[in-house]
């Protein structure tokens, strides 16, 4: 991803643009697999950028929906996201994630509980190259 590309879409969600932020969101869009906030703060200890930083980030991305936090074995990981609806296969092992752009539609829009606004479909497994790799989990 190109800088420009980044500084664009931090302007156009009206996100104060700093050098830290630009840093973060760099090596989290170019990172294409989920990280703890802790592993992405080690991405960027070059460029001097706090903790607290990187968690401002993730909590600005995941609120308009750029980002999106998972539970993996206990610890909170989070996924860049682009902006067409999608579905993520994730892997285990290397915690890759793949976007997945064929939507199943699941079952009905109108549940008796109420209106479905919208939904989330992973899955989980080992990604192509772990399996060749045969690396152990
Ligand atoms: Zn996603
Ligand atoms: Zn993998
Ligand atoms: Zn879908």
């Amino acid at each position: 991803v190109q800088p420009e590309a980044l500084k664009e879409f931090l302007h156009r969600r009206h996100l104060r643009l700093t050098a830290e932020r630009l840093a973060v969101l760099q090596a989290f869009v170019s990172a294409k697999k989920m990280l703890t906030p802790h592993e992405l703060h080690a991405l960027v200890a070059d460029a001097n950028v706090g903790l607290t930083t990187v968690y401002r980030v993730l909590e600005l991305l995941t609120k308009h929906r750029c980002a999106q936090p998972f539970l993996v074995e206990g610890e909170v990981r989070y996924a860049f996201c682009s902006e067409e609806h999608h579905h993520h296969f994730i892997c285990l092992s290397c915690h890759a994630v793949a976007e997945i752009f064929d939507c199943p539609e699941p079952v009905a829009a109108d549940l008796p509980q109420g209106q479905v606004q919208y939904h989330a479909l992973d899955f989980y497994g080992r990604c192509s190259a772990c399996l060749e790799g045969g690396s152990p989990c």
